[in-house]
């Protein structure tokens, strides 16, 4: 009942002349400050009038609605969620860092100047890269950069009839997107039943129109693309570059290297792979890494090394442009290289084969309930087409909401496009075997339950504030205001 209350918005739980402090009367009114009269509002604004208790009960109660990964499982697939290490926001919320502002002089951020440079430098290593950019605010973005390098590199060479880029129809749904704003023609390549590039589709795509070609590996089916030395030398022939997307490069940690299997330019989701917080629209970092030959056309800033051994901010001479304002989202580069320094390279080592393991005995617990489409082990995610049993109506959705009754965030539903009921999965490296065992115990309960009381599936879930939206209504007209504002 009480909580029930406080959820109303707090509009709702407005009442006149109420008041959420109590101080002497000191005579510090408004109009006692002799504020010009053109400044002063001529009515009241609509503000809620409520008391301390129901303030903090009201926000209180509305954030525990959220669920995030500080509170819960949280298995989407396509879009690492794992654990976000405390230790990185004691670092960024450290005075001499929380306190910066980006116009100081370069003289005065020579402390996080060479935060910018170590963090590059290390992600370098990471990728088997020359050189890196952190400049980037998002993965999508990082993508957009990276084609902006591409067409600048052919560019200078004088090669100006490369109008294309070639993706497979498994991608990520950005990697069009960020092709299509970089100004490409998109060309679809066809996919194997494993959910790998069909290989020969590919050949018959590529030719010297083409600018680029974009893979991810393990691809968004969670399937390692084995024909890349392959693939890399054709695009080479052709003239094009290879771009990996490695927004989720958690599974080649410790294992395998873009820049050693011939991709030429990649990014790298800091919000994912490195552990810095993601969700609810960011500030995320998707820094873009190149292989030697193409860092003239990094985008501008850069941090660059002095003679002195001091750093500099410095736009270069073949820079293709500007992505942003300042340097990108500094806060995340704190948090990713504390996370890089808390690992070392053993602990970095560990997390691809982590994840790897974490995901096959997901599925392997699963796989006689849940119909696995892609024969073999998986690497870091997989993919089921629903339920085994099709006889019930249950569907991916179905089982999505029931997981909510039992406090797990659903899995990625309906992508890949490549099943007719996807359902997608990625542990992470960064959970326990309990919690795993916990999930597992569910949504076999679930799968179950399905069989033997469908209607109560198909109703579920049961628990949450909001149940069973109009998903369609809600997308095309969605209200986004309190109606009585
Ligand atoms: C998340 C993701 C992206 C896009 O990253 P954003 O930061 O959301 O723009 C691109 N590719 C893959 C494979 C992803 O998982």
């Amino acid at each position: 009942m009480n909580k029930r209350l406080y959820s109303n918005l707090i509009f709702e739980l407005s009442q006149r002349g109420r008041r959420g402090y109590s101080l002497p009367d000191y005579n510090y009114a408004c109009t006692s400050m002799n504020l010009p009269g053109s400044l002063l509002r001529a009515e009241a604004p609509e503000l809620p009038e409520v008391d301390e208790p129901t303030v903090v009960r009201h926000y209180t109660n509305s954030s525990n609605n959220n669920f995030g990964v500080d509170t819960g499982f949280y298995p989407l697939g396509s879009c690492t969620m794992k654990y976000n290490p405390k230790i990185n926001e004691a670092m960024v919320g450290r005075c001499g860092i929380a306190n910066l502002h980006p116009s100081q002089s370069t003289a005065s951020v020579q402390g996080a100047l060479r935060v910018y440079r170590t963090l590059e430098q290390y992600l370098a290593e990471i990728g088997g890269m020359a050189e890196f950019t952190l400049n980037p605010f998002a993965g999508a973005h990082g993508e957009y950069c990276g084609l902006m390098v591409i067409k600048a590199y052919h560019l200078s060479r004088g090669d100006d009839a490369r109008t294309k880029v070639i993706v497979p129809v498994s991608a990520h749904g950005t990697n069009p997107a960020s092709a299509a704003m970089a100004g490409f023609e998109i060309v679809e390549v066809e996919c194997l039943s494993d959910g790998t590039v069909d290989i020969d589709d590919f050949r018959s795509k590529l030719d010297d129109a083409v600018a680029a070609v974009m893979l991810t590996n393990p691809n968004t089916v969670g399937m390692f693309e084995k024909n890349i030395p392959q693939i890399a030398e054709a695009v080479h022939a052709a003239g094009a570059l290879l771009y990996y997307d490695g927004a989720n490069l958690n599974p080649m940690l410790g294992v395998a290297r873009p820049g050693d299997m011939g991709f030429d330019v990649m990014h790298i989701n800091l919000h994912k792979t490195f552990s810095t917080p993601h969700g609810g629209g960011g500030p995320g970092a998707g820094p873009v890494g190149v292989r030697k030959g193409l860092e003239a056309f990094l985008p501008n800033p850069r941090v660059v090394e002095c003679a002195d051994g001091t750093l500099d901010v410095a736009d270069g001479e073949y820079g293709f442009g500007r992505l942003g304002a300042w340097l990108g989202n500094f806060a995340v580069y704190v948090k990713a290289l504390a996370y890089i320094l808390t690992m070392g390279p053993d602990g970095l080592g560990k997390v691809g084969p982590l994840a790897t393991l974490n995901a096959n005995y997901v599925m392997h617990a699963l796989s006689d309930l849940y119909l696995q489409p892609i024969e073999g082990p998986c690497k870091h995610e997989f993919v089921f087409d629903g339920i085994r049993d099709k006889s019930t109506g249950v569907t991916t959705l179905n089982i999505a909401k029931a997981l909510l009754d039992y406090d797990f965030h659903a899995p990625t539903i309906y992508f890949p496009l490549l099943f007719h009921e996807s359902l997608m999965i990625e542990p992470t490296e960064t959970e326990s075997k309990e919690t795993l065992d916990a999930f597992v115990d569910v949504m076999r309960k679930i799968a179950v339950d399905a069989v033997s009381e469908p209607d109560k599936v198909k109703g579920a879930p049961y628990t949450t504030p909001v149940t069973h939206p109009d998903e369609d209504e809600a997308a095309l007209n969605p209200i986004v205001k309190f109606k009585d504002l």
